[in-house]
């Protein structure tokens, strides 16, 4: 009897490529089932939305890195930014990153109620709550003032605060992360997030997307405790999480 490797072998190097179609093929398919259970707002695509995501994000990123870059440049030339360069304790580093952790939550859930008022709305706003279902492009497209206001909190806390120079390691990222997470219109959190009195004060995918769906509500940023200490969550969050969760678990 032949073993399968010499029966792969006598089909030559054509085998291999069939191999690795099924392979493909069933990753492809399993993936796409694993994202389209997981997708919030299923069929969602717009064309003239992502034109509109398309330009205010690039206009965006190049304004914003130019003033933003060119604010911390001078701020560090001249001194009013500088970092402890003192080796520390891994405790102080957390400590510190978390003082900018809930700052920042603060700061972003009072902004953007802010910028929710009529007449700043249009002005600053409106750009990024043009994209109703988030993507991975909507985290970017965001009028440049609004990046100032946000980005520019950076600059203000470590011109504020003499953090460590790893502490800034681990800010600096922070609110990239966090604007693609979540903006990317999946909901990869396991169910019991909302259900542990642990996890459910940081914030899901699902509680930002809500709010470019319904444009009301869930207005924090890292964190959902503004928004319960304020009663600003929406009534539907913990079901409409719960909805996503269900439609993972029936496509497993
Ligand atoms: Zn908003
Ligand atoms: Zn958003």
């Amino acid at each position: 009897m032949e073993t399968l490797q010499e029966q792969i072998n006598s089909l030559g190097p054509f085998a291999y490529w069939i191999a690795l179609f099924i392979v493909v093929g069933l990753f492809v398919t399993v993936g796409q089932g694993f994202l389209k259970a997981r997708k919030i707002q299923p069929n969602s695509f717009q064309w003239a939305i992502f034109r509109h995501e398309v330009f205010w994000s690039i206009t965006n990123l190049v304004v914003s890195a130019f003033v933003l870059g060119g604010l911390s440049q001078f701020l560090r030339t001249n001194g009013w930014i500088t970092f402890d360069q003192s080796p520390a304790e891994w405790w102080v580093i957390l400590l510190e990153y978390a003082l900018y952790f809930f700052a920042f939550d603060a700061y972003f859930y009072w902004g953007h109620r802010i910028m929710h008022i009529p007449g700043i709305y249009e002005l600053i706003h409106k750009t990024h709550h043009r994209s109703m279902s988030p993507n991975l492009m909507t985290s970017v497209s965001v009028n440049p003032l609004e990046s100032f206001v946000n980005g520019g909190f950076v600059p203000l806390f470590t011109a504020m605060f003499v953090v460590h120079q790893e502490t800034f390691a681990l800010i600096a990222p922070t609110n990239i992360i966090m604007g693609v997470y979540v903006h990317n219109g999946y909901e990869f959190l396991p169910r019991w997030w909302n259900k542990s009195w642990i996890t459910k004060w940081f914030i899901t995918t699902t509680f930002h997307d809500q709010h470019h769906r319904y444009f009301r509500g869930n207005y924090g940023g890292y964190t959902t405790l503004w928004d319960y200490a304020m009663g600003t969550v929406r009534p539907n969050y913990e079901s409409g999480f719960e909805a996503v969760k269900k439609r993972t678990a029936a496509n497993k």
